[in-house]
């Protein structure tokens, strides 16, 4: 089939590589002609684990091309995917601002019988709101209009499209039914569940899953805070309920607070959805306050370990993704710990494998190229995120290199007794401290 993506993103790019394995004919498209010229060299705007490899064999293929204007992809295409962002507003509802004017330029060019699909995170009802807004601006004349969300991840993106637990469907006709079907027939062939429903139905479920899972997340921190009052192990409570078949051991893992593109803002327009709708969702309300509660509390502890006097005071921090494995900064915890740092006048010295943050945020930090360079001098390191790479670290030359001796892992992704054979005082979550 002929695919457009409309939007070149972390979302756009991976599913339009993959779609192109699976054997699809796909343009990217996106209105940032600079990414658009960067990706034909075969160079990332983003980092995602073997994808630039992906990227590369498909534009070899034929399969996979880019486009810095929609307008000749458009015109041929069986069907259009829209992955634009949808940024959250002030007041937590989507910005749908960019999938309202992707849909509309899409849509003046659409031959009859093509296929507008919303692939973009968005709050239920989107669908029927963007099929009124589409037809009305080509004179009433019908344009199908369709919902398919998506679950990847960032740092394991490919192999979250290509062995997704599910695909979920939403569409109103049966028309567009079957052409959905057919874009995942070869992912659907090798029997993965498919999941065929209304758009509105859709739209939801891919809410309800990111706040689940956020919920999850803020679950086990509380639990964590729990288990450092009564003196108990959080590894090992989260290995006990995970191991339930019932609860799974996913999102079990305590840390600084979730972060990322996705689980704030959705959560926070599925939060305003249910205001919107006379149907508060109280726990997500709840979450979202408790959430940034986390980062600042653990700011606090940081201070509180860094002693009395912080002032100049030398933090080394280790990772400021959100999480391991992206480059990608979006409402990372790092964001908001760091400044509480700063402000309270410590040094802070940092270094992160992938994640460089744009200019006009974390602007004064001092940026290192390893975690070593980071450690020189510093009276305490952080781990921020889990980067496998700082599994790896050599401790006995971290602990070298510090003036101070205590290593706080706010990700847990430390033994303790590994730790303090060399010579470091660790702290970490919902475990006990130890010399
Ligand atoms: P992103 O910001 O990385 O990419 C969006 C791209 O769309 C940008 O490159 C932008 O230039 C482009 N764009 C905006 N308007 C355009 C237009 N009119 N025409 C062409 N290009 C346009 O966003 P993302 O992280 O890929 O997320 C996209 C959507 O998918 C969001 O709704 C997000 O919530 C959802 N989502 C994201 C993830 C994730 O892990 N990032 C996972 C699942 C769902």
């Amino acid at each position: 089939m002929k695919i457009v993506m409309i939007g070149t993103g972390y979302v756009g790019l991976t599913t339009g590589a993959c779609l192109a394995d699976l054997g699809h004919e796909i343009t990217c498209v996106d209105l940032d002609a600079e990414r658009i010229a960067a990706l034909k060299r075969h160079e990332l705007p983003v980092f995602e684990p073997g994808l630039a490899e992906l990227v590369k064999v498909q534009m070899a293929k034929r399969r996979l091309h880019f486009a810095a204007r929609p307008n000749r992809p458009v015109r041929s295409a069986d069907v259009v995917f829209i992955t634009v962002g949808t940024p959250a507003r002030q007041d937590g509802d989507a910005d749908l601002t960019q999938v309202e004017a992707a849909a509309l330029e899409t849509a003046r060019l659409l031959r009859p019988g093509a296929l507008l699909v919303l692939k973009s995170t968005v709050p239920p009802g989107t669908a029927h709101r963007i099929r009124q807004l589409v037809c009305g601006r080509r004179g009433g004349s019908r344009v199908r209009v369709a919902s398919n969300p998506e679950f990847l991840r960032e740092g394991s993106a490919i192999a979250d499209f290509m062995e997704t637990d599910r695909i979920v469907i939403g569409a109103d006709d049966d028309r567009s039914r079957t052409l959905l079907e057919e874009v995942y027939e070869p992912l659907i062939d090798k029997g993965i569940p498919l999941i065929s429903t209304s758009t509105i139905n859709a739209e939801i479920t891919k809410y309800a899953a990111n706040a689940l899972l956020a919920l999850k997340i803020g679950f086990i921190n509380q639990v964590a805070d729990l288990c450092e009052s009564a003196g108990g192990d959080v590894d090992y409570v989260a290995k006990g309920i995970g191991l339930d078949k019932r609860i799974g051991p996913a999102f079990l893992a305590p840390g600084p607070g979730f972060g990322g593109s996705c689980f704030p803002k959705d959560i926070r327009s599925f939060a305003h959805t249910g205001r919107r709708l006379s149907a508060p969702q109280h726990l997500i309300e709840a979450l979202i306050d408790k959430n940034e509660e986390r980062k600042r509390e653990l700011a606090h502890r940081i201070l509180r370990e860094a002693g009395p006097a912080p002032a100049r005071r030398r933090v080394a921090i280790l990772g400021v993704a959100f999480k391991a494995n992206t480059d990608d900064v979006r409402e990372s915890p790092a964001l908001t710990i760091i400044p509480l740092l700063q402000e309270a006048g410590l040094v802070v010295r940092a270094h992160d494998p992938k994640a460089h943050p744009p200019a006009g945020q974390l602007d004064k930090v001092v940026w290192c190229d390893t975690a070593y360079e980071a450690a020189i001098g510093a009276d305490l390191a952080v781990i921020l995120t889990d980067w496998p790479d700082y599994r790896d670290l050599d401790l006995e030359r971290l602990a070298g290199l510090m003036a101070g001796h205590t290593l706080m892992d706010l990700r847990n992704i430390f033994a303790p007794s590994e730790v303090i054979r060399h010579g470091l005082r660790y702290v970490s979550i919902g475990r006990p401290a130890i010399d």
